[in-house]
């Protein structure tokens, strides 16, 4: 029986470290398109410098020559993530290739059922960004103030675990069952709030998620602030429809220029603070 890294626990992480799949395959060096696992590699390295992530969260992107499976790193801090360690799994979560004799993610399943569930997706972020979290404990909604968190007006549904599994023992998402309730709540959206964990970003690329994941942490340090700066008075927030003019995350496409126009210098930023580590 494979057993899984709880990537939400550190105490977990060195008693998984044994963990070996007795159907494993031999280990490959690295799976895909060397171009698109690069960029899997540097999108890990960008979410950690721009402190979306730490040593816990993930991103992934579904593997372009075959729909039902997706690449992901074996369960390792981001920020060390090299292309050695990507691996490829079908939409069952089940590992199909690269570094087979390795522990991987427990909450896998949030980018397995994501991918299930919107054919439109291609790359998929997890992460406990740290201003988003408070927002899923209040009844405040978290709702945007600036232009850079436009894709947010589509609304920001709030998955709380417990509504469908009453009786789970964390807030993590370990199964296939629990990922397809969180893919449910995500809906046709870009970001899902995870009530006492963090929140999911869907992405139509790969760049796209990453995007969307760091502008929606800078979302939430804004709003907050506008709250704060409000003194109990009213914010006055983006309108409904503010956000389809051809946003990243929006129905409407054509943002790509300047998702890739920020890509270039968070790639370059996170490849400049990695070498004086
Ligand atoms: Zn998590």
């Amino acid at each position: 029986m494979r057993m899984l890294i709880c990537d939400c626990v550190a105490s977990s992480i060195s008693a998984i470290s044994f963990a070996m799949s007795a159907m494993a395959s031999p280990t490959r060096a690295q799976i895909g398109p060397p171009d698109l696992i690069a960029d899997l590699v540097t999108a890990n390295h960008i979410l950690y410098d721009q402190g979306v992530v730490d040593g816990f969260g993930h991103v992934s992107v579904r593997n372009p020559a075959n729909p039902g499976r997706f690449f992901l790193s074996r369960a390792r801090a981001p920020s060390m993530v090299e292309a050695a360690d990507i691996m490829e799994f079908d939409l069952d979560g089940k590992p199909t290739g690269g570094p087979m004799n390795k522990p991987v993610f427990q909450e896998l399943y949030i980018h397995a059922e994501v991918f299930r569930a919107r054919p439109d997706v291609n790359g998929v972020v997890h992460s406990h960004s740290p201003a988003v979290v408070p927002f899923g404990v209040v009844k405040t909604p978290f709702r945007p103030v600036s232009q850079t968190g436009a894709f947010l007006c589509a609304g920001v549904p709030n998955f709380d675990l417990r509504d469908d599994f009453p009786d789970a023992p964390n807030l993590l998402v370990t199964s296939g069952p629990k990922g397809a309730a969180l893919a449910k709540k995500l809906g046709d959206r870009p970001v899902a709030l995870m009530r006492g964990h963090g929140d999911t970003v869907a992405g139509a690329s790969l760049k796209e998620a990453v995007y969307l994941a760091i502008f929606t942490e800078v979302a939430a340090r804004l709003t907050t602030q506008a709250i704060a700066l409000a003194q109990g008075g009213p914010v006055i927030y983006m309108g409904d429809h503010e956000g389809e003019r051809g946003q990243p995350g929006s129905r409407s496409k054509g943002a790509s220029e300047g998702i890739d126009r920020n890509w270039e210098i968070w790639a370059a930023e996170a490849v400049e603070r990695r070498a004086r580590r």
